[in-house]
């Protein structure tokens, strides 16, 4: 019985960093290959008398060097690889028998025999790479390629954590290695985080999670991961907040990868800033992994975009939890008042009334679409839309509860009048 195709291939990672690499095509093949070529660092050359508009754009910026005919054997001096990305069958030979001669390797978009080497089917996760050949079946290592994606992306596959150095390549507080990641965890569905906060939450030994955060990411950790629930921890707010910092520089200290996980974006009301220093402060290193903000997601997820062209060339996002005439706010409602464009506003539920009172007051126009959407991008999104002057005692009626934002301006209508 023969070996199974590709048996016999022996795998390899190549640097090509600096060095000339000759793409032969310029139609969708030669499109779909070339970053992963140029993020190499590779000096990319693509002879094809014709190329796609974006393989045009990357020659426009000078990332890739176009030779606008067809190939010549004389291209290839110098090569330490060639793609062939072309359908002709009889052109692909040449350029393989010319790189034969000059032992170039040369990988064959149409006709994988003939090629001296394969593309594997590839995933990155932070610093382990798979690769994966599926024995001659494109198909087959792009499902297995996406199976071992998801374990990786899951936790169910554990990536250890490298002899604990950082991305910088620095060692942790006194070498533990030790560090923490504030990560956003996005508005509430756990299919929007980002893949490098999904990343990070499958390899944390300590989660620090916020009320807001989707459950159903907490639920993918692993039974070992130290889970703290930030919302639970007593005392007011102010202590509760210092004790989160002290938990996660002392967590960091003994070495864990900590990822501290809040809703949202980090930096967006999260008081982010304040760990983020309190890190600092203690030398434990802290990696910021931002995240789809509700202030954006949640108007989205209810028809409503922040900017319309002609509507609204302008959003503004501010917090409702100090209500206005307070001599404790930091915002300018009289100033919010005379924008015409967007306003969202966060943690605004229990001052609804008083904000859009102040609004109407200082000048916004009482008739001003408005929407009010709870528990936006959940299985639990409900909204409310009516005008400025009437929003408030609509949420009211509807019983509208935390978390919710308030959108105010003429975006809230733009998709639904037509
Ligand atoms: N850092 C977060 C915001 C934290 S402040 C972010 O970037 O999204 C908390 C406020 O965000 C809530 O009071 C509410 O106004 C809003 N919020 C967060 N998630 C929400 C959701 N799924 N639906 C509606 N409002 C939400």
């Amino acid at each position: 019985m023969s070996r199974p195709e590709g048996a016999d291939l022996y795998p390899l990672a190549l640097r090509l960093a600096g060095r000339r690499v000759l793409v032969v095509g310029g139609g969708a093949v030669a499109t779909r290959r070339m970053p992963a070529l140029l993020a190499t660092g590779a000096r990319v050359e693509l002879v094809s008398p014709e190329l796609t508009p974006s393989l045009r754009a990357l020659a426009d910026v000078g990332r890739l060097h176009w030779l606008a005919r067809r190939f010549t054997p004389a291209d290839l001096d110098d090569c330490w690889l060639v793609q062939v990305a072309i359908d002709d069958p009889v052109a692909a030979a040449e350029v393989s028998a010319a790189a034969e001669e000059r032992r170039v390797f040369c990988v064959r978009a149409d006709d994988r025999t003939a090629a001296t080497a394969w593309t594997p089917a590839v995933v990155r996760h932070g610093p382990v790479t798979v690769a994966v050949l599926g024995g001659g079946d494109p198909y087959r290592s792009v499902a297995v390629r996406d199976a071992i994606r998801d374990r990786l992306a899951d936790g169910g596959i554990p990536v250890p954590p490298a002899g604990r150095t950082l991305r910088d390549g620095s060692a942790g507080p006194a070498g533990t290695g030790g560090r923490v990641a504030l990560v956003g965890a996005g508005p509430g569905d756990p299919e929007l985080i980002t893949v490098r906060g999904r990343r990070l939450l499958a390899e944390a030994d300590v989660v620090v999670a916020d009320r807001l955060v989707p459950g159903l990411l907490l639920d993918e950790l692993r039974p070992d991961v130290e889970l703290v629930d930030a919302a639970k921890i007593p005392y007011g707010p102010a202590r509760a907040q210092e004790e989160i910092n002290r938990i996660l520089v002392e967590r960091a200290r003994s070495g864990a990868l900590v990822v501290r996980l809040k809703g949202g974006d980090p930096y967006v009301f999260g008081r982010g800033g304040e760990e983020v220093l309190a890190c600092a402060e203690a030398g434990v290193p802290v990696l910021v992994v931002p995240g789809v903000t509700s202030a954006i997601a949640v108007p989205a997820a209810a028809g409503v975009p922040v900017t319309h062209r002609q509507v609204a060339h302008e959003f503004t996002v501010v917090s409702g939890h100090v209500p206005p005439g307070d001599p404790e706010s930091l915002v300018d409602w009289a100033g919010l008042a005379r924008l015409r464009g967007t306003l969202v506003v966060l943690m605004g539920l229990k001052n609804l009334a008083a904000i859009t009172a102040a609004l109407v007051a200082h000048g916004r126009p009482a008739g001003t679409p408005a929407a009010v959407v709870q528990e936006g991008t959940t299985g639990a999104e409900r909204t409310v839309r009516a005008s400025l002057d009437t929003i408030a005692e609509r949420a009211r009626t509807a019983t509208i509860r935390a978390p919710a934002i308030l959108v105010v301006g003429e975006v809230v209508t733009a998709l639904s009048r037509q």
